[in-house]
């Protein structure tokens, strides 16, 4: 099924914000850490090589630091790098239970939690079938964990970015705010920058389209919408 259009090596984007339950406020709630994982692994299954970027967003934002805390904007986003090293300590340790066999690599040394971030040695792992989770970001203040993805992917040759958000794709305008909103099944770079439609943020989304890396905006919350999207079914809104 779909076979033709299978890829090798994927990037997914997870938001930190997947993390967090609605209802509850808990920010790494464990029912959907359990769904999240499942669905990666139903990937892994697949033979799919996955470097999973996971954000922070969830528990902290170098912005909301400098608005709301009074806290300097560059140790804000020191303090959300690290946040992403909690999210995928999670994710390692859920994906390990169901006996996946994964790496966290970190770009902000940390000796005892992750192994440093070396290029060489993350294409090693996913070459011998690890998952590789990237945290702490690009591990530089003023970045995001979006440009993070579209570094990663470029770096070890992913064919594709999977953005896992909380929305069907990309719209014209809000589809929340408009009913009348249209969906993109497939947009360009050029395109989407003409529109002023936000896919990433600006740096981010420079990245991807330098280097030529799709980026897939699909709703992860929907079943199985991972490995619909890896499996070339019509889902999410695909940006190249
Ligand atoms: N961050 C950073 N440099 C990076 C990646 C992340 O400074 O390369 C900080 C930034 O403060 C950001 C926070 O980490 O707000 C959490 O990441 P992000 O907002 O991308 O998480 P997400 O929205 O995906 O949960």
């Amino acid at each position: 099924e779909g076979s033709e259009t299978r890829v090798k090596r994927i990037v997914l984007k997870l938001s930190g914000e997947v993390l967090r339950c609605s209802k509850s406020g808990e920010t790494i709630d464990g029912t959907i850490l359990h769904d999240v994982c499942k669905q990666v692994k139903s990937v892994y299954d697949l033979g799919i090589e996955i470097g999973l970027v996971v954000g922070g967003g969830n528990i902290f934002r170098g912005l909301s630091g400098v608005e709301k805390r009074g806290v300097a904007r560059t140790t804000g986003d020191y303090m959300g790098m690290m946040a992403t090293v909690i999210n995928g300590m999670a994710l390692m340790d859920c994906l390990e239970k169901m006996e996946v066999p994964v790496r966290v690599l970190s770009a902000i040394e940390m000796n005892k939690v992750a192994e440093p971030y070396i290029l060489r040695r993350a294409t090693r792992h996913l070459e011998k079938k690890r998952v590789v989770i990237f945290v702490g970001g690009t591990g530089n203040p003023y970045f995001s964990t979006d440009t993070t993805a579209a570094l990663r992917a470029s770096e070890i040759g992913a064919e594709v970015i999977l953005k896992a958000t909380k929305v069907d794709g990309i719209y014209d305008k809000d589809p929340v705010k408009h009913p009348d909103a249209v969906k993109f099944d497939k947009i360009s770079f050029a395109e989407a920058l003409k529109l002023r439609l936000k896919v990433m943020d600006a740096t981010a989304f420079a990245l991807c389209q330098d280097n030529k890396m799709p980026i897939l905006v699909f709703n992860m919350n929907q079943e199985g919408g991972i490995k619909q999207a890896v499996l070339g079914k019509k889902i999410g809104t695909l940006v190249s």
